[in-house]
């Protein structure tokens, strides 16, 4: 069954800057659709978007997670791969919406699905799981494990590799066990931590990288005296990806040289591979799709007409100073839309033909037992 990537925009409210500004508010928003008024236009000139939901400035992170989150993670607890990615111009939102603020007074999606996953899996009693994280960031077409301290001070550039039913991976990155939502909280904030050392040592700008968190749950039948629990045929393999993207502001020519310049040119590499991949699969003209333009395009090949349930959170200004960044994000997030997914639970079936066979000789014991 497909089922098209979820697309939902968020807008929020005006900063200091543009109140005392005197910006205007060119953004109107209902349940589905974002009209944005053109500030330049002699006459009044709106564009009208639709999505799958549309939230104002009003509403809270925890609306958004109810309404389009929750039955994703519900399912990355089954066995699927989900993918929720904030997509938008630096100060718009997106880490605001995946993380949170920093006092926890508005918690993100990230720290949410911490709680969701290790409340539902401590409530399920015939499945025995095991939880992985992982963290990383994409800078400069570099990937950095945010999760090993030592990578604040020198770069290591870790690479991608195509494992057979697990996909893109970095199998170098710290993978960390977790038995519990504070333990993520505990990995999530040293990443954070681990990745404002190594901007501020490296004189770069936090806006221009790419981060994934990733959850991982590999679940297993429980044993119990006389062999296994009916619960499923195999191991299986749900992982959870939370990407907060680069911002997808126009870069401004600086003049750079040298390699600042070259900095300059790879910096937005992925997110413009993320464009190319994104209206590749919606034109379906092309019959080979550039998902190996960058490194994140690699990464999120299976959200982006693969296997995973995917959501996209557009995030926008709702002034008039930032009217075509709004616009290319809104532009950007429609195209998305059309791109349509084949969700599956990740079974390995190594194990299923080991489980038939344990199956096999359960059935053998009891036959035995019973004559
Ligand atoms: P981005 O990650 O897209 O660059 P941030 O998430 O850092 O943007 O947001 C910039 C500022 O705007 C932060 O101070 C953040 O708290 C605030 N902000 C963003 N979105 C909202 C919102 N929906 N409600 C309240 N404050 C917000
Ligand atoms: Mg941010």
């Amino acid at each position: 069954m497909s089922e098209n990537i979820k697309v939902v925009v968020r807008c929020r409210p005006m900063n200091q800057t543009e109140k005392k500004g005197n910006c205007q508010n060119i953004v109107e928003i209902d349940e589905f659709t974002v009209s944005v008024t053109n500030p330049s236009a002699r006459r009044s000139q709106q564009k009208k978007f639709i999505f799958d939901s549309v939230y104002n400035m009003k509403t809270n992170t925890e609306v958004i997670y109810d309404e389009m989150c929750y039955s994703l993670v519900e399912s990355a607890i089954e066995g699927y791969n989900g993918t929720i990615f904030a997509y938008g111009q630096t100060g718009c939102g997106k880490t605001h919406t995946m993380q949170g603020d920093e006092n926890l007074s508005n918690s993100g999606i990230i720290p949410k699905c911490f709680d969701h996953i290790f409340e539902t899996i401590s409530m399920t009693t015939n499945v025995r799981y095991l939880a992985l994280v992982t963290y990383l960031e994409i800078y400069n077409e570099r990937i950095r494990d945010l999760l090993n301290k030592n990578e604040n001070t020198s770069v290591i550039n870790h690479s991608l590799k195509e494992l057979p039913g697990i996909g893109v991976s970095v199998p170098t990155l710290t993978t960390q066990p977790v038995v519990n939502a504070n333990q993520c909280y505990d990995w999530l904030h040293f990443g954070n931590k681990n990745r404002v050392t190594a901007a501020t040592l490296m004189n770069k700008n936090s806006s221009r990288s790419h981060t994934i968190f990733t959850i991982t749950l590999e679940q297993s039948p429980f044993f119990n005296s006389i062999g296994l629990e009916d619960a499923f045929g195999g191991i299986r393999r749900g992982k959870l990806s939370l990407v907060d993207l680069a911002g997808s502001e126009r870069q401004r020519r600086t003049g750079a040289k040298g390699d600042r310049l070259k900095e300059a040119s790879q910096i937005n590499l992925s997110l413009s591979a993320l464009g190319n991949v994104i209206s590749s699969l919606v034109d379906g003209k092309a019959k080979h799709v550039p998902f190996r333009d960058s490194k994140l395009t690699r990464l999120l090949q299976d959200s982006l007409g693969g296997n995973t349930k995917t959501l996209m959170i557009s995030c926008i200004s709702p002034t008039d100073i930032n009217y075509d960044e709004t616009i290319s994000t809104l532009r950007y997030a429609s195209r998305a839309k059309n791109i349509s997914n084949k969700p599956k639970i990740n079974e390995d079936p190594k194990d299923a033909t080991l489980r038939l066979y344990q199956n096999e000789i359960l059935y053998l014991k009891r036959m035995l037992q019973e004559s």
